[in-house]
């Protein structure tokens, strides 16, 4: 897959930051403050300072007024700044190359969150085990880029393309809620809880459909190699709900991590790929 350079304009990075109360971020350690009380205390009674084990030595309580705060400029491994090029070089291509032009005048591109840890979004805090996820609510993307080394080494789908694939996925929920397709659903599922599951899984496999509408972009573009089709039928498989509900202990699910059999996602995704066209994702209307 040979994408251009993103410019960052829909990337969000909030790597750097931790949130409270929604677990640790790994590095940054927002003490409340009664953790600074009782380090202090400590300190006083010991004469020693514990409060140089947390901070830069200089034993400042974190403030612990905003939800996240900010901890300093982000670092990053070889492998994550790769990934963290990827996704935003897919993002724009996904919105700008496909979305704007497939739905002109009906299309506001969706920001891309990177995050590391937990984060708060509109639909709740989540964690990373949670997965990336789609919030209707802010109508944002949330993804921590530790997922691909996940996707590569547990579900064993590596590449670029497939990491494109699940923003591609994810974006395609961002296009239901704009079409209104999102909140027809949850209608349904209020008037049918017993239909709600089945009604998920719909939502879930148009959005593999519509993840394949990319790829139909990018190869009539002559920017996917050989291997690309292949690597986004293993992440759209390999991220099948069977699989993916052992990762859901997030304790927010802006998904009901009820995505459809891996059998099902590749042949939506498949039927994206060839036609390239909105219409033939009507997941609602097939058997
Ligand atoms: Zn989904």
């Amino acid at each position: 897959m040979r994408l251009d350079e993103g410019s960052g304009k829909y990337i969000e990075d909030r790597r750097g930051q931790s949130v409270r109360g929604g677990g640790l971020g790994r590095r940054g350690l927002p003490l409340g403050i009664g953790g600074f009380l009782l380090l202090l205390v400590l300190s006083l009674v010991t004469g020693k300072d514990f409060l140089s084990l947390v901070g830069g030595g200089g034993g400042l309580p974190v403030d612990p007024g905003p939800a996240s705060v900010p901890a300093g400029p982000v670092q990053e491994t070889a492998e994550e700044a790769k990934s963290a090029q990827l996704v935003n070089a897919a993002v724009e291509d996904i919105q700008d190359n496909v979305w704007m032009r497939v739905l002109p005048g009906d299309y506001t591109p969706l920001t891309l969150v990177l995050f590391r840890g937990a984060v708060e979004s509109a639909c709740g805090v989540a964690e990373s085990a949670t997965g990336p996820f789609y919030c209707p609510a802010d109508q944002k993307a949330y993804i921590d880029l530790s997922f691909y080394e996940e996707l590569d080494r547990r579900f064993g789908a590596p590449g670029d393309f497939a990491q494109g694939y699940v923003l591609a996925h994810e974006i395609g929920h961002h296009v239901q809620n704009l079409l209104g397709i999102e909140r027809r659903v949850r209608q349904l599922q209020q008037q049918r809880p017993d239909a709600a599951n089945q009604l998920s899984v719909r939502m879930e496999l148009q959005a593999d459909c519509y993840a394949g509408i990319w790829g139909h972009s990018l190869a009539q573009r002559g920017q996917l190699d050989r291997s690309d089709i292949e690597e986004g039928l293993r992440a759209a498989s390999a991220i099948g709900d069977d699989k993916l509900q052992k990762m859901a202990t997030g304790r927010v699910q802006p998904e009901s991590f009820t995505h459809g059999s891996s059998e099902q996602r590749m042949q939506w995704f498949s039927r994206g790929y060839e036609t390239g066209r909105v219409d033939a994702c009507d997941t609602f209307a097939a058997r």
